[in-house]
């Protein structure tokens, strides 16, 4: 039979009398109440341990009214409390049960079902009380662990790497010459960059996975873009493809300048996902409360069941031997929610994708 040790913490031994004969009625259950009649003398009994649960008169001769409940509280905050109180306390039954006591029972209003059922609920509902505090303390903790490792990565690991890459570099221009040197340092390079890349993005996306609200300014869409086009210059070079922008007005929103991370991943795809020589076209398009954004490529196109998935972080399909993250279309997904907005892909009918970003201007 299940065994609950009761601690009754009442002044009138007319009704601990009673309490204690209404347990013994209660069935399938064993309570084994230990009576005591003042505040002091029960917080004592708390110390020595195995208390299940505490009934509590609030009026006692050592502690009155809400007192009695934060004292005893204090030195029983893993042990349910309920309130045993007279019919004017009612008020301030309630104003204690907003600060944690599990429950109130009216003196002279209960009987031993009622009395067994709210101990038995109360005993659960602390336990579940309980059960959530630690996972929330675990999380916190979880929390600030998340924290400590995106900052050692972002400021620790990207220094060095940055020297080993600068270091590699040199040498292979000093190397060159030598065919099995060329390619050991090259290996060590292109490794150096995939990590750095890995990095700045996985560090990003932890940073805005993280964040609710971002702040905003104004900012034209169009000096966004014409800016992400200059960085990428070398790229459009080296691939001989160029930029067609439609748009050539200023197109001011309230926005953060994280969006500039949207237009570049979303051009530096364009360029990665398509053959040589191809052009890429991108627009704003400024509408009266939104603004609608894209970049069309002639590239190799993303198949209808992929189109959704690509948003999920680590999704690559297709990769035609191009070196990425994976991490790219979420980071792009994350800041154009956090702006209130929608992201989506489209196949150019011509061959290749169209990349719609779709957010309200303020
Ligand atoms: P990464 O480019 O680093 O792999 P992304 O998250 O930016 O990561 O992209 C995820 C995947 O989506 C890519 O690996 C590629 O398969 C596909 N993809 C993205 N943009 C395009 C595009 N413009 N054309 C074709 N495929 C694309």
């Amino acid at each position: 039979m299940e065994k609950i040790n009761v601690l009754l913490i009442e002044d009138n031994p007319g009704d601990a009398r009673l309490i204690k004969e209404m347990l013994t009625e209660e069935k399938g259950v064993s309570f084994d109440v230990d009576w005591k009649d003042t505040l002091s003398k029960g917080l004592k009994r708390v110390a020595v341990g195995g208390i299940n649960i505490i009934l509590l008169d609030i009026n006692l001769p050592d502690s009155s009214g809400f007192d009695t409940f934060l004292r005893t509280q204090a030195e029983a905050q893993e042990i349910p409390i309920i309130l045993m109180t007279g019919l004017d306390d009612e008020d301030l039954a309630m104003k204690i049960i907003s600060k944690g006591a599990q429950d109130y029972l009216v003196k002279g209003k209960v009987n031993s079902s009622l009395l067994g059922r709210s101990i038995r609920y109360a005993i659960e509902r602390k336990r579940n009380e309980e059960a959530l505090k630690n996972y929330a303390l675990q999380l916190e903790e979880a929390n600030s662990l998340k924290d400590l490792f995106t900052d050692i990565i972002r400021h620790d690991l990207l220094n060095p790497l940055g020297i080993i890459k600068i270091a590699s570099e040199q040498m292979l221009l000093a190397e060159g010459k030598n065919e099995s040197k060329e390619k050991v340092l090259t290996m060590i390079k292109n490794n150096t960059d995939k990590l750095i890349d890995m990095i700045r993005d996985a560090s990003m996306y932890a940073m805005i996975a993280s964040i609710e609200k971002i702040e905003k300014s104004n900012i034209d869409l169009n000096k966004t873009l014409v800016t992400v086009e200059n960085n990428f210059k070398i790229q459009l070079d080296e691939k001989n493809m160029r930029l067609e922008r439609l748009s050539n007005c200023e197109c001011s929103i309230r926005a953060n300048p994280l969006i500039e991370s949207v237009f570049s991943n979303l051009l530096s795809n364009a360029i990665k996902y398509s053959p040589p020589g191809k052009k890429i076209e991108a627009n704003i398009i400024n509408k009266s409360e939104r603004c609608k954004i894209y970049f069309k490529d002639w590239g190799y196109g993303i198949k209808d069941e992929d189109k959704l998935k690509l948003f999920n972080r680590f999704q690559r399909v297709d990769k035609k031997g191009v070196k990425g993250t994976g991490l790219g279309l979420a980071i792009v997904k994350r800041i154009v929610e956090l702006h209130g907005g929608s992201v989506w892909i489209e196949d150019n009918p011509e061959g290749g994708s169209i990349f719609y970003v779709d957010i309200p201007k303020t």
